[in-house]
């Protein structure tokens, strides 16, 4: 792990998509706390369940927490958010409402939604902002898709990406705010997990390329996941490269026991 983020442990966030009601969420935790006792994470969690299970699991984290165990901090993310507070957008969620409801913070831009729902790097820009007025933490996806990859646009794509996201954020808020998520599209939910050459590259460039666009100390400060096919038995060499703060995980944080498995490589 990088000496880049000196202040911050390293952030594993698992992204259960459309997944898990708030009973099976209650379920996983059950499941997971024991377990963060034998694996003894020092990272800080994530889990991005559904928005409807969000309440449900608060209430889950509150009722299972043994106050005799000291266990790492569990943060609960959301999977998008809209760029207005208020207003006439049927379906779509407000930031307003999740800073209000405790949430600590979204995942934005994921090549779910850039692909299935066709989000623009403009769209991901304005809930980037949207996010950020109401000081909840970001994790911004980017990532080529294997077409682009193979023609030679896998720079081109992610500067692109970062570039129209943070054009008009405030610098000094995204230090602390920010999180970036490199994650193939080629690697997600396929069981293809980018080579430890491919993350270093990909990683290194948007390391330089956030140095260019935000300044080096708040892009020192700002984390860079790796998300794709992570599983219990590549996460440790993943987390072991430099250029890599935590990991984003599908899958594999869907079952207790693989999540717990997957945290411990960040002991
Ligand atoms: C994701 O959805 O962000 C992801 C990385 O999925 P998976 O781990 O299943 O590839």
């Amino acid at each position: 792990m990088s000496n880049l983020t000196q202040t911050k442990l390293p952030l594993i966030v698992g992204n259960w998509k459309m997944n898990h009601s708030p009973k099976e969420a209650h379920h996983f935790l059950e499941e997971l706390f024991p377990r963060l006792r034998f694996h003894s994470p020092s990272c800080q969690i994530g889990i991005a369940p559904q928005t409807l299970a969000i309440p449900g699991m608060q209430i889950s984290l509150s009722a299972l927490k043994d106050p005799k165990v000291e266990s790492p901090p569990l943060d609960l993310y959301a999977q998008n958010s809209h760029w207005s507070d208020d207003g006439a957008f049927t379906g779509e969620t407000s930031p307003k409402l999740l800073k209000e409801m405790g949430v600590f913070g979204v995942i934005l831009g994921h090549s779910e939604r850039r692909h299935l729902f066709y989000e623009t790097n403009e769209m991901v820009k304005e809930r980037l902002l949207g996010a950020l007025q109401n000081n909840l933490r970001i994790i911004l996806c980017v990532g080529e898709t294997l077409t682009e990859r193979e023609g030679g646009k896998m720079e081109g794509i992610l500067k692109a990406q970062l570039e129209t996201a943070l054009r008009e954020a405030p610098k000094p808020l995204l230090g602390d705010l920010l999180t970036i998520a490199y994650e193939p599209v080629w690697a997600i939910g396929t069981g293809r997990t980018a080579s430890l050459d491919q993350v270093t590259e990909a990683h290194t460039f948007i390391q330089s390329t956030l140095e260019a666009l935000l300044g080096k100390p708040t892009a020192s400060n700002c984390r860079i996941l790796y998300g794709g096919s992570v599983k219990p038995e590549n996460a440790k060499e993943i987390m072991a490269l430099d250029c890599v703060q935590g990991l984003l995980v599908g899958g594999a944080s869907l079952k207790a026991e693989s999540f717990a498995q997957i945290l411990g490589a960040a002991s």
